[in-house]
C-alpha cells in the first residue's frame, strides 16, 4: 500500500490553518502597522527584524533572509520534511487529509483509526494517573524519584489500571473494533476464542511514543510493583509490540520533542530508558532520546543523522562492561556489531559511564546537571571504549594476561572493516599491552582470514589447531613465513619467482631464514642446469644441516595437502602481502622511534644542525606516510 495526497490537499491545508496562529507557538509576535514582528527564531538577534505577513500568510526575515510559507516555516522550526511538516500541521489543526491511494484504502484509513485509538489511549491513561485514586501511588512514586507534575504532565505519561479489561471497554463504547484494539497492540486476543480481547498494558505507569511529526504510535509501560492482580506480568518494562505504526527497530523514544535541541547541540545523547529521558528534559538537558531496546539500527540512524552525526551513548556502570556484567557487555556488542554502518554515515559514537549504582535519572537528580555535563563531554570513542574496557577485564601485568587480552582486543578489531581504523586501533593496543605492533598487526591478518566478510574463505581446511599438531607450538608471527616457504617448496601459485626475490630479510627465524637460503639456493641451482624444477622440492638430506631447519622441511612436506581445493592464486597473495605488510610495519615502527629521537632533540643544536635534522624528519615523514600507503594498498589488494 502506498498514498500520496490528493491534489490541492497542501493548498485546502494552508487556507485552513493560519499562519500567525502557528508561528505565535514558536515566536512572541507584536503588531506592527499591518504586519507582525518578533524575534527571529532561526538566527540570533536583539532587535525583532522577523515579520508576518498575514495577508499573504508569508514570513521573513530582514536579518537572515529567512522566509516563505507556513508549510516552509514548520519544516525549518521542526526540522522536518516537506510531507511530515504537512502532516504536524494537519494534526494540529485537526484537519484529515485526503490521499489518493494506490493500493487498499481500507489499510490507510485504518492506519489513520490506529492513531486516533492511540491517541485516546494516552488521554485515557494520562487521566487515569492524575485524576483517579488507583493511579495515584504511581503518581506518588514517579514524584518521590524526582519528577515535577510540570514534566509529567509534558510527557503525557499515564497509568494502565490493573484490570483486564477497563480500556478495551473504554474504547468499545467510543466506537472502536476489538481488531482495531489489536491492531494497534493495546489489546491481546483472548485464547479462550469467541473473539474475547484484552488489555496488553495493566497496572503499569505508561510513556507514550511518538514518530516523527509527533504522532502517538505505541507505548512503553513499566510496573512499579511486580505484584499484580492480574499477575503474570514480571517485566519490568513492555512496550507496544510490532504494528502497522510502531517499530522499535524504526522509532527513536521522543525524537519528536528532542529533534531542535538535538541540532542546536549538534549531539544526540541515547539513554537506555523513558524516564531516564524525562529526568535530563526535567533538568535542562533536552537533546535526549531513548533507544527502544536495540542497538541503533539503519533506519533509527537514517533518522537520527538527519540531526546530527553526534551520538552519546549514556550508560549506568552496571551496563557498561566495566564489571563485565552480561548485560554491559551484549549492549557494546550489539552496537560494535553496526560501526561499519554508523561510519557509513559518518557518525561519531561516543560512551559516557555514570558512576556505579546511578542510572542517567538518578545520576542527574542527585549529583547535578554540571557533573553530568561533564561526564558527557569526557565521553569517549565507542572502539577506544571497548579496548579499554576488555583490558579491564584481564590481568595484564602478568604475561599469560597481557596474552590474553591481546587476544580478544584482536578478535573485537578485526571484526572492524575499516583497515584505518583497524591501524589506529592495533597501534592503540601495542602501546596500552607494550607489545610489537607488526606482532599484532600479523595475528590480526590471520584473524581476518577468519572474518565472515571476507569473500574467499581459503581457511575453510586450515583449522591450525586440528591440523597442525605436527608443529603446535608454531608461534603466530613465523606461520605467515612457514605458509609462504610452503608455496615454494610445494611449486604452489604463480608468484613463487616474486617469493624468491624477496631476500632473506624477510624471514626472521632462523629456521625459517636458513631454509629459505637453502630452498633459494637449490632453486637456482636446478636452473642453472637448464633443467626443469620438480615439486616438492626435494632437497637432499645432506643440504640441511642444522636439526630445526631439517624438521621444519619435513614438517612442510608433511603438511602440504592443506591448500587442496583453494584458490591457489588467492592464498599466495595473502601470504605475499602478510610478509610485505609486517616488514612495512617494523620499517614504520622503526622510522616512528627516529622521529621521537628527532623531535626529542629539537632545538638542541646549533641553527645548522637544527635545519639539518629537520630536514631529515621531514624526510622520515615522507617516508613513513609511503610506507602507511604502501600498507593500505597492501590490505586493499
Ligand atoms: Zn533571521
Amino acid at each position: 500500500m502506498s498514498r500520496s495526497l490528493k491534489e490541492g490537499e497542501v493548498e485546502e491545508l494552508k487556507s485552513k490553518a493560519d499562519i500567525y496562529s502557528v508561528v505565535s507557538n514558536y515566536v512572541k509576535l507584536k503588531k506592527t502597522g499591518r504586519n507582525y514582528t518578533g524575534l527571529c527564531p532561526f538566527h540570533k538577534e536583539k532587535t525583532p527584524s522577523f515579520t508576518v505577513d498575514t495577508s499573504k500568510q508569508l514570513y521573513h526575515c530582514f536579518g537572515c533572509g529567512e522566509g516563505g510559507d507556513l508549510i516552509n516555516f514548520v519544516e525549518k522550526i521542526e526540522n522536518i520534511e516537506f510531507i511530515e511538516a504537512i502532516e504536524f500541521l494537519a494534526k494540529k489543526i485537526g484537519y484529515n487529509l485526503k490521499y489518493n491511494y494506490s493500493g487498499s484504502k481500507e489499510s490507510s484509513k485504518l492506519k489513520s483509526r490506529l492513531v486516533e485509538l492511540n491517541e485516546l489511549a494516552k488521554k485515557y491513561f494520562n487521566f487515569i494517573l492524575f485524576n483517579s485514586k488507583k493511579g495515584l501511588p504511581s503518581l506518588n512514586y514517579l514524584k518521590n524519584r524526582g519528577f515535577d507534575e510540570k514534566t509529567l504532565k509534558e510527557f503525557e505519561v499515564g497509568f494502565s489500571l490493573d484490570s483486564w479489561n477497563s480500556f478495551a471497554n473504554f474504547a468499545k463504547k467510543r466506537g472502536y473494533k476489538p481488531e482495531e484494539m489489536i491492531g494497534c497492540g493495546l489489546a491481546i486476543k483472548s485464547n479462550r476464542g469467541s473473539g474475547e480481547i484484552y488489555d496488553r498494558f495493566r497496572g503499569r505507569i505508561m510513556f507514550p511514543i511518538e514518530d516523527i511529526v509527533g504522532k502517538t504510535i505505541g507505548f512503553g509501560g513499566r510496573v512499579i510493583s511486580t505484584m499484580s492482580k492480574t499477575g503474570g506480568q514480571e517485566a519490568k518494562y513492555i512496550n507496544t509490540p510490532e504494528t502497522r505504526l510502531y517499530s522499535k527497530s524504526k522509532n527513536i523514544y521522543r525524537i519528536f520533542q528532542a529533534k531542535n535541541h538535538i541540532v542546536k547541540e549538534d549531539e544526540v545523547l541515547i539513554v537506555e530508558g523513558y524516564t531516564d529521558v524525562m529526568a535530563l528534559y526535567q533538568s535542562g538537558i533536552k537533546n535526549v532520546v531513548a533507544s527502544l531496546g536495540t542497538a541503533l539500527t539503519s533506519d533509527q540512524v537514517k533518522l537520527l543523522g538527519r540531526f546530527t552525526k553526534n551520538i552519546v551513548l549514556v550508560f549506568d556502570s552496571d551496563t557498561a562492561g566495566m564489571n563485565a556484567s552480561l548485560k554491559g557487555v551484549e549492549r557494546l556488542r550489539e552496537y560494535n556489531e553496526q560501526l561499519d554502518l554508523y561510519y557509513e554515515n559518518n557518525l561519531d559514537i561516543r560512551v559516557a559511564i555514570l558512576e556505579e549504582g546511578y542510572d542517567p535519572a538518578d545520576f542527574i537528580f542527585k549529583k547535578g546537571k554540571e557533573i553530568f555535563a561533564t561526564k558527557i563531554k569526557n565521553a569517549v570513542n565507542i572502539i577506544d571504549f571497548t579496548i579499554d574496557a576488555i583490558i579491564k577485564k584481564y590481568n595484564i601485568g602478568s604475561l599469560a594476561g597481557k596474552l590474553k587480552a591481546s587476544d580478544h582486543l584482536i578478535r573485537f578489531i578485526s571484526t572492524l572493516s575499516s583497515s584505518i581504523i583497524q591501524g589506529e586501533c592495533i597501534k592503540n593496543v601495542a602501546e596500552k599491552l607494550n607489545l610489537k605492533e607488526s606482532l599484532l598487526l600479523e595475528e590480526m591478518l590471520k584473524k581476518e582470514y577468519d572474518h565472515k566478510k571476507r569473500a574467499v574463505r581459503w581457511d575453510k581446511d586450515y583449522d591450525i589447531e586440528k591440523k597442525e599438531s605436527v608443529n603446535e607450538n608454531i608461534i603466530p608471527l613465523k606461520r605467515i613465513e612457514v605458509e609462504a616457504l610452503k608455496l615454494v617448496i610445494n611449486g604452489l601459485g604463480d608468484r613463487i619467482d616474486e617469493l624468491l626475490s624477496l631476500g632473506p630479510d624477510y624471514f626472521r627465524f632462523e629456521d625459517t631464514r636458513q631454509l629459505y637460503l637453502i630452498i633459494r639456493n637449490e632453486i637456482s641451482r636446478v636452473r642453472e642446469d637448464n633443467k626443469k624444477v620438480n615439486f616438492p622440492l626435494k632437497i637432499t638430506s645432506g643440504a640441511i644441516e642444522n636439526e630445526d631447519v631439517k624438521k621444519l622441511y619435513n614438517y612442510i612436506l608433511f603438511s602440504e595437502s592443506h591448500f587442496k581445493n583453494q584458490n591457489i592464486s588467492l592464498v599466495s597473495n595473502e601470504i605475499i602481502n602478510n610478509l610485505k605488510g609486517i616488514r612495512i610495519s617494523e620499517e614504520i615502527e622503526k622510522i616512528r622511534k627516529k622521529m621521537i629521537e628527532y623531535e626529542k632533540n629539537k632545538n638542541a643544536g646549533s641553527d645548522i644542525k637544527n635545519k639539518e635534522a629537520a630536514s631529515k624528519y621531514d624526510e622520515l615523514y615522507r617516508r613513513l606516510i609511503e610506507l602507511e600507503k604502501e600498507k593500505m594498498n597492501l590490505r586493499i589488494l
